[in-house]
This record gives C-alpha cells, structure tokens and sequence, in this order.
C-alpha cells in the first residue's frame, strides 16, 4: 500500500535506480512498533546516506511491514501522518523522498481486514512490484538495505542484487558473514552508493 509518492519523480522518463530501505531499524531505532515522533530517533548516518543518495540520482524507496496496524496499535491514519513528518523531516536537510510502501497486514496476528497472508509483506516481494509499478527502475543498479533477513529474501525476490543486512540493532545476525548478494554491514556509512 502507498503511503507517500513524489510525483515529480514518479513517472521519469528513463530509469533510475533506486535506494530500498527498510524503516524500523535502518531509518528509526526499532523500538518496536513505532508510531509516534517522539519515539522516532533516527539511525546515526542516516541523513548522510539519503543525501548521497539523492546525489548520486537514486530514487529513494521505503519499504516497511507496519503489522502493529493489523494487530490494533495504531492506525492506518498515525501511520500516514507519522510518514509525513518523517518525510518532513529529511525535506528540512534537502533530502528528497520519493515513496513510502507499507503492509499493515499480518497473517497470524491482523484482526479483521488485515488478518492475511498476503504477498507486499516481507519477506514476499509485493511492495517492491508496487514500487516498480509506481516507478520508472533501473532493477540492476538498485539497492537494498535491510535489519532482517526478510527484508533482504524480498528484495532479492524482487531482482536486486545488491543487498546490505545492517546488524547494528539486530542481535539475531551478529555472527552473519557476507553471502552471495548480501553484504553484512555494522553501521550504515558503509553502504556503497556508486554513481550512475
Ligand atoms: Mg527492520
């Protein structure tokens, strides 16, 4: 589901490559369950990276699973409006976000309509088809950055070959080396924006 799109950016006319990201644990602190400003503090490095980014012609993605919606703890509206003032946020350091994707659902937990399995939660692929249909995107050149493994099963799911697994926050993949299309990283400086 779509949260925010930048028009100006949203139909180019040649393909542009495009920076993934996760949002809990790789914009925000994971707390869990994020949906207010006051506990949104974001990620050392994370304004330095958008801005390269932004730079170097890259579209910036986010892409989060919100099942706290499903499950009842916040709603689709303080999602969206958290969204903006994130989104506001970076505008104040001349950082250009170009689109928000969230699945709300869960298929264990999601009460009423949002109780399903359903393919735009990580790790399927589905917010990635979204974007990729919302955006003109040079697959081969895009990157991931994820917390998760599943972050990274769904962008390699969606063609992208150039994955970053950030284990800062994430005890769970302490001892995770580098793999095939995954590059483990500790901090978020290393992620490698080429030019285009
Ligand atoms: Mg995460």
């Amino acid at each position: 589901m779509k949260a925010y799109i930048n028009s100006t950016n949203s139909k180019k006319l040649y393909p542009a490559p495009a920076l993934f990201l996760d949002r809990d644990g790789v914009i925000n602190y994971n707390y869990g369950y994020v949906y207010k400003e006051k506990n949104f503090d974001f990620m050392p490095g994370i304004f330095e990276l958008l801005s390269l980014a932004n730079k170097a012609g890259y579209l910036i993605l986010i892409v989060t699973n919100q099942a706290g919606i499903g499950r009842g703890l916040y709603t689709e509206k303080q999602f969206d409006e958290l969204t903006l003032w994130m989104i506001n946020k970076f505008k104040e350091k001349n950082i250009v976000i170009d689109g928000v994707f969230y699945s709300p659902f869960h298929p264990v937990y999601g009460k009423g309509k949002y109780l399903l399995k359903e393919e735009t939660r990580k790790p399927g692929s589905g917010m990635f088809k979204e974007a990729l249909n919302e955006f003109n995107i040079n697959i081969d050149n895009s990157l991931m950055v994820g917390d998760n493994f599943s972050d990274i099963e769904a962008s390699i799911n969606a063609g992208i070959k150039n994955n970053f697994l950030l284990r800062d926050q994430n005890k769970d993949i302490k001892d995770i080396k580098d793999i095939k299309d995954i590059k483990v990283i500790d901090s978020l400086s290393k992620v490698i924006i080429k030019p285009i």
